[in-house]
């Protein structure tokens, strides 16, 4: 039983628009279906434009060459603003290019690759940090196989850094000033995680080990309004 109808609307419209003149013809179809298959992967957006995307990759000298790196999906994500954003269209793009070359073996084959990406690339669901909304959001994601866009996400089940002999280590992002948050040492029992930009402080149990253990011992502990430290 196939569980993820974007996934399967994906691979059927490509079985029928081999390339991207027959996806721009389609144009109003591939930007629903594509935006299906974005929004189950958690990607945040507002629309797509048929346009392409150039890339700048520099060398050692950095002289700047740009390159599209949309040039099987035609798409380019943008937020509502306006702005291009590089992940999402480099990740849909990626997905298409995926989906042809699983088609030539078969199209069950195809639907379970983009079945197993769009599970792969869905971000840390975020970890409420206050009362006030404050999220802890994971950091970079990690590692690629097979591009640079197709890459794991961090899980609950990952482990966090631990301070070691007073030195502070850097463990998530924060969602409303997008500044680095890190772990340091507190107290004999606990340890504090503090934002660099606003300095949000939460104390948390110096036992935290995984995302998991964060998430659950922070409910009860959210802190409210008037906590950050002072700036220096
Ligand atoms: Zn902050």
């Amino acid at each position: 039983m196939i569980e993820n109808p974007p996934a399967v609307r994906l691979v059927s419209f490509l079985i029928s628009h081999r390339n991207v003149q027959s996806i721009q013809e389609d144009f109003l179809e591939a930007s629903t279906i594509f935006a299906d298959v974005l929004r189950d992967t958690g990607f945040k957006f507002d629309h797509l434009v048929c346009t392409t995307f150039l890339d700048t990759v520099y060398d050692t000298e950095m002289n700047g060459e740009q390159y599209p790196i949309n040039p099987s999906s035609a798409f380019c994500v943008k937020a509502a603003n306006g702005d291009s954003l590089r992940e999402a269209t480099g990740w849909l793009n990626c997905v298409v290019e995926l989906a042809y070359s699983e088609l030539n073996s078969s199209v069950r084959s195809a639907w379970a690759k983009v079945d197993v990406e769009i599970a792969r690339s869905q971000p840390l669901t975020p970890i409420r940090l206050t009362r006030e909304n404050d999220d802890f959001l994971e950091e970079s994601p990690v590692g690629g196989n097979r591009s640079e866009f197709l890459v794991d996400h961090y899980r609950d089940n990952c482990r966090i850094g631990i301070p070691i002999n007073a030195s502070s280590v850097s463990i998530g992002i924060h969602s409303t000033c997008k500044g680095v948050i890190d772990r340091i040492p507190s107290s004999l029992t606990s340890d504090a995680l503090l934002c660099r930009k606003c300095h949000l402080r939460v104390p948390i149990p110096n036992g935290t080990q995984t995302l998991g253990d964060l998430r659950k011992s922070l409910p009860q502990r959210a802190p409210r309004l008037g906590s950050r430290a002072p700036r220096r």
